[in-house]
């Protein structure tokens, strides 16, 4: 899918894959093939992409030329300048953080689940922007792309103490339900993102089972993915 989020940005090529394009996970036996297909229909050439090997954890990798057609291991996060690389991760109820400065020309993409989340990715993604490329929070625009909404995000009681300094992104009906989405968007406000430069495209993968793979919905064998990607339009 498109996110019409950028649109405003002719210059940037984003979206996600949807669950018919098929298993996107790195590793999966099928996921090679996949990925070529949906990319060279995006015409974009399967060689411009890298791929962040994800630990679900807070390490943001600056990427160029020389990572193109490779996974980064250990890292959950990528930001790259060079104009011939398209940067990926996978999600299936994770949430796509998508990143980019107009002035500075910087796109990124972090991996955002509660672990990642809690760990650091998306403030260390903000401190790897501003630190190599002088990026202004001011001037940042991100986007959160489909995750699982708190409407399908229960947690348990242990994950819900871990996330207690976000009481406004913890519901409690019976069960606790956290929203991840509000949480990033607190970390990013905090750090001086401006409120109307956050938008959210607002899918739930766990809801739309047509569109979309989903973790805690599917409780897979083995884990199945979409493929998320930013980068500059050749
Ligand atoms: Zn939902």
């Amino acid at each position: 899918m498109i996110l019409e989020d950028f649109s405003e940005y002719p210059e940037i090529i984003i979206g996600v894959s949807e669950k018919p394009d098929g298993n996107m996970k790195l590793g999966a036996r099928e996921s090679k093939n996949n990925r070529e297909r949906f990319f060279s229909n995006k015409k974009i050439p399967f060689t411009s992409v890298v791929s962040a090997g994800l630990v679900h954890g807070a390490r943001v990798k600056i990427v160029g030329k020389k990572n193109r057609g490779k996974i980064v291991k250990g890292t959950d996060g990528l930001a790259t300048k060079d104009r011939g690389t398209i940067l990926t991760v996978t999600v299936a109820d994770c949430i796509p953080i998508y990143f980019y400065d107009q002035e500075k020309q910087v796109v990124a993409i972090a991996h955002g689940g509660w672990k990642g989340i809690l760990a650091g990715i998306v403030l260390n993604t903000l401190t790897a922007l501003e630190d190599n490329f002088k990026v202004n929070p001011k001037m940042l625009r991100v986007l959160l792309g489909p995750g699982i909404q708190r409407c399908h995000y229960e947690i348990q009681n242990n994950v819900a103490e871990k996330f207690k300094m976000y009481p406004k992104a913890l519901f409690l009906k019976e069960k606790h339900y956290l929203d991840l989405f509000k949480v990033i968007r607190l970390q990013l406000v905090e750090k001086g993102l401006r409120e109307e430069n956050i938008s959210v495209s607002g899918q739930c993968t766990y809801e739309d089972e047509t569109r979309f793979f989903s973790y805690r919905r599917d409780k897979p064998k083995t884990v199945q993915a979409m493929v998320a990607f930013i980068g500059f339009r050749n």
